[in-house]
């Protein structure tokens, strides 16, 4: 018997004129993301799309686990193919199913026929495989209202596909048709949760993280590539560039007031950011910002940030509270890293009380006596220059 992987792919049948490309991106993904558990075929018909395993070796679990952090995957569901004959349905349906019914008390049975030449109606399919089901588990009993399980009889072009239903993918879109943005990256809990929730909108992500060594340590380096490589498993490859940020600190800190330093720095960061994104044709910025979490969030200090900033901001974290933050951050499997507590260049000579309202005008006075075309395009040379970009093996989609 040979068990395959049913995809629904939900919002992307909706998406008309642009389906089979949406349609197209998701198998491409799906054959990168799985290439490395084995070769599986891949068929699209009736927002369906079939991963069949090529080979009978295949750990479909593993390949179930990486199915789940597809984005553009709606529903998917195991299942078992069977000839196009009513005879061989019947006798799969309770071996496949065994594990499933053996340990439920009630049932029903759903089909769907897309091959009208079939020649039994879904009531007459259902009435057939329920019956031969009741035969098999003498546990059962049918309930068409509530029942335990509902097991699915779907007779397609192919083949006839036996399951006992779908559980929900990742949802979203498939990476790389929306576009790519570049993500401002610390070591903290929120930018990678900010730079997953916009790789489910489809979007390709490019990643900046901000260092000051000496201040910074080699180990907080490490922990934004590991973080870096969690979010690779959803969003495909990332291009991080790790920007030596000590000199532009050092000049703000001896140039600027001090309780303006957060906010100069931030807006030096979108600076930098800008014009990595460009070179990466990223088409805006994102932060893990969320309104008036710190003082540099309130609506003040974002203005401030926003201005410096040559591309939209996206901040997807915006009207989330820290719990739901950390929920999706535990989620991705990326909160473990993210609590280590290596320091962060943001805190390295933060002001004791930062001005939590800064008016732009008093900001942008404040920055004259810096170079911030020249010290941005430095940073930003230097960083790209560096090619320390970090890259998994998935290529990038
Ligand atoms: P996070 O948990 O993402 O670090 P945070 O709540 O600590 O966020 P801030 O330190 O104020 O907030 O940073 C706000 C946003 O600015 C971050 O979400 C991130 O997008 C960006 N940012 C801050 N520090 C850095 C850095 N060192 N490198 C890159 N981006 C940074
Ligand atoms: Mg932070």
């Amino acid at each position: 018997m040979k068990e395959i992987i049913l995809i629904k792919n939900g919002e992307l049948a909706l998406k008309g004129l642009n389906r089979s490309t949406f349609e197209q991106a998701l198998i491409k993904n799906l054959r990168r993301r799985l290439g490395e558990v084995g070769v599986f075929k891949y068929t699209a018909a009736q927002s369906t799309i079939n991963v069949v395993p090529q080979s009978d070796d295949i750990d479909l679990d593993r390949a179930v686990e990486e199915v789940k952090k597809v984005f553009g995957v709606a529903r998917f569901s195991r299942a078992a193919q069977a000839p196009k004959d009513i005879g061989a349905i019947l006798d799969i349906a309770p071996v496949y199913l065994e594990k499933t019914l053996g340990s439920c008390a009630t049932f029903k049975v759903e089909s769907k026929r897309s091959d009208k030449s079939f020649p039994m109606t879904s009531p007459e399919i259902s009435a057939a495989v329920g019956g031969r089901l009741l035969a098999s588990f003498r546990n059962l009993k049918v309930n068409v209202r509530n029942p335990d399980v509902v097991v699915y009889v779907e007779i397609r072009d192919d083949y006839a596909y036996i399951h006992a239903g779908s559980v929900a993918g990742a949802g979203g879109l498939p990476v790389g048709t929306s576009g790519r943005a570049c993500l401002l990256l610390s070591g903290g809990i929120d930018s990678p949760v900010a730079g997953y929730m916009t790789a489910k909108r489809g979007v390709s992500l490019c990643a900046v993280h901000f260092m000051s060594p000496p201040y910074t340590s080699v180990r907080a380096e490490k922990k934004v590539e590991r973080l870096t490589e969690v979010l690779t498993a959803y969003a495909g490859d990332i291009h991080l560039y790790k920007v030596d940020f000590a000199r532009t600190q050092e000049l703000i800190r001896d140039l600027c007031p001090p309780e303006l330093f957060t906010v100069i720095s931030r807006r030096m960061m979108m600076r930098t950011a800008t014009l990595i994104a460009e070179k990466e044709n990223a088409l805006a910025l994102i932060t893990g910002e969320s309104i008036a979490q710190v003082a540099s969030q309130t609506l003040s200090a974002l203005a401030c940030t926003e201005d410096a900033a040559g591309m939209p901001v996206l901040r997807p974290c915006i009207g989330l509270d820290k719990n739901e933050i950390v929920e999706t951050s535990r989620k991705i499997g990326a909160f473990d890293i993210s609590i280590e507590p290596y320091e962060d260049c943001c805190a390295i000579f933060t002001p004791k009380h930062p001005k939590t309202n800064p008016a732009l005008a008093d900001v942008r006075k404040a920055e004259e006596p810096l170079d911030v075309v020249s010290l941005a395009r430095e940073a930003a040379e230097a960083a790209v220059m560096k090619k320390n970009s970090y890259i998994r093996k998935v290529e990038l989609f």
